[in-house]
């Protein structure tokens, strides 16, 4: 059991992991940092991503300047000598790491273990909350309203501020017809150091003699690695794009890769952000009156709502989730298009988008994920655990318990409904609503049969008739299946589907 309190003193030294590198991690004293090679070896990574993880690292280390100690060593069995015998040390304590295997870790090191941090609810009212639900199915939006009321946020008295909970029905606005761009100002970048460059030197030279497989490309580092950068970012989020947040929040242009999401995910699962004091932020501007209440609902919900809630469910799924679940029995490896991030076969106008745009910057944003990606995926029946795989190593905002909920569960449906009650898959109509990609595009949104069928609306159907027995008992499918039961084309439609070369 993890305790509470900690008081630093000079017989003890804090040993952080690398999603606790702000302020909310560190009580004063001493702290130990590892840089272990093999946090980035041994499969292809995104090179933005290792540069991410390398940069925060370094630059928390340079940060706390004597009071650290820093180990750059290829694992953990090097660590174990480096560091004067991790299991041997009395000193040590850690704030109980997001990661089953890293939990494992420390307590076979017989390091003194405190409670976790960096989410708004703590695990500890996460279980007290499951436990009242007893047996009863955890929903994320009763999750969401006891969070607003124990916190108080978004609360007028006991209602809900302007009368609703949830105003995701306000958050829909497509895209603004022909338009290029948002037309909002660039984001707020950081400006790389000497840090960086040491980063890109040694990714270069570990890149050059095969220790490490990176792909994607090398930009410029785009998110936040310092706690002062990551403020940097919210308050550029805060002044020029929240109040478009909520309006654009599911909207995609080829020409606005950023859109006005926040990019705030790699600081916060850095841990160089206290969501708790982020959202607060964000819903003073709402009590201020200089920023929509849809807008910073939406914001809210994503944070205190979805971002702790995939969280909890990590833990409460058990470690084997993420690995075993595979409902819909999908179990097509991934293409080498996916593992290389390489685009160039893929004619589907709005997944080569998707995965070039990930080839750029190691990100992209939710319906990108969730619509594009994801539901190209399902409706291919690639590998769940594979997929849950190439997310966390694909994205800079990728871990180990951010992933499982929402591949897995929410994109993937292969946990037979646990935490999606409908697989999240959509024909072409869908993103063609929402995105401008369908007319750049060679292929047809609203057809399903012959050269120029959409591989979506095609893929849909073709989806639906081989997953029908699976899915006959769920009665949100009911509707989707009838319709499937009532295409004339149906044997077509699936037969070209499964002759369709993809990339
Ligand atoms: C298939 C799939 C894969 C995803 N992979 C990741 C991932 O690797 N890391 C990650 O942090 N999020 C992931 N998400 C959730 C979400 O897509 C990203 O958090 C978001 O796109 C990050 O961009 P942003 O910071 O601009 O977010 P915004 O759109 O500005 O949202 C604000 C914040 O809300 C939080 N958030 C919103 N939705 C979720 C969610 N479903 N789960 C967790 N946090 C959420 C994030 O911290 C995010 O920074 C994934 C979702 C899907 C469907
Ligand atoms: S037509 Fe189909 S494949 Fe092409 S962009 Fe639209 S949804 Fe994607």
């Amino acid at each position: 059991m993890a305790s509470r309190s900690q008081e630093p003193d000079d017989t003890t030294t804090r040993w952080l992991f690398s999603g606790q590198l702000g302020p909310l991690f560190d009580d004063g004293g001493r702290i130990l940092l590892i840089e272990a090679k093999s946090l980035i070896a041994g499969r292809p990574i995104h090179r933005a991503k290792a540069h991410l993880l390398l940069s925060a690292l370094r630059h928390r280390a340079r940060e706390l300047g004597d009071r650290c100690e820093y180990h750059r060593v290829d694992d953990y069995d090097e660590a174990l000598i480096a560091t004067g015998g991790l299991h041997d040390r009395s000193d040590l304590e850690v704030v109980d790491p997001p990661s089953w295997a890293a939990r494992r870790f420390v307590r076979s090191t017989g390091a003194r273990v405190l409670e976790s941090r960096g989410f708004v609810t703590s695990e500890a009212v996460f279980r007290e909350w499951a436990d009242a639900r007893a047996g009863k199915r955890l929903l994320l939006d009763d999750f969401y309203r006891t969070v607003r009321e124990r916190t108080g946020l978004l609360m007028e008295g006991d209602q809900p501020a302007g009368g609703r909970w949830n105003y995701d029905h306000d958050n829909r606005a497509a895209p603004p017809k022909g338009a290029v761009t948002l037309g909002l100002p660039e984001p707020w970048w950081p400006t790389e150091d000497d840090i960086d460059d040491e980063v890109r030197r040694d990714l270069d030279a570990w890149q050059a003699d095969g220790s490490v497989q990176l792909v994607g490309d090398d930009g410029p580092r785009r998110f936040a690695v310092t706690a002062a950068e990551a403020e940097a970012a919210l308050d550029d989020f805060i002044d020029v794009r929240l109040g478009d947040f909520g309006p654009f929040e599911d909207a995609t242009l080829t020409g606005d890769w950023t859109m006005a999401h926040s990019l705030l995910s790699a600081p916060l699962n850095l841990g160089l952000l206290d969501p708790m004091a982020v959202v607060e932020r964000v819903a003073g501007e709402h009590t201020r009156g200089t920023a929509p209440l849809a807008s910073v609902e939406g914001f809210v919900r994503q944070i205190t709502g979805w971002r702790d809630w995939v969280w909890h469910l990590y833990w409460y799924l058990g470690e084997d989730y993420a690995v075993t679940r595979n409902a819909l029995d999908a179990t097509t490896p991934l293409p080498e298009a996916f593992w290389q991030l390489a685009p160039d076969a893929i004619e589907e106008n709005c997944l080569h988008h998707a995965v070039d745009g990930v080839r750029r910057h190691g990100w992209a944003h939710h319906i990108q994920r969730l619509m594009v990606l994801g539901n190209w995926a399902l409706q291919r029946g690639y590998d769940p655990a594979e997929l849950n795989r190439w997310f966390i190593d694909m994205f800079v905002d990728g871990t180990p318990w951010v992933m499982p909920a929402n591949v897995v569960g929410m994109s993937q449906h292969a946990d037979g409904g646990i935490v999606a009650t409908k697989p999240y898959a959509s024909g072409g109509a869908y993103i063609n609503r929402m995105t401008d990609f369908c007319g750049g595009c060679r292929f047809t949104p609203s057809k399903r049969l012959g050269p120029d069928a959409c591989p979506y609306t095609a893929g849909y159907w073709a989806f639906l008739d081989r997953n029908e027995g699976r899915l006959a008992g769920n009665h949100r499918m009911a509707q989707p299946l009838a319709g499937l039961r009532g295409l004339a084309d149906r044997e077509a439609v699936v037969a070209q589907e499964r002759e369709r070369q993809s990339f």
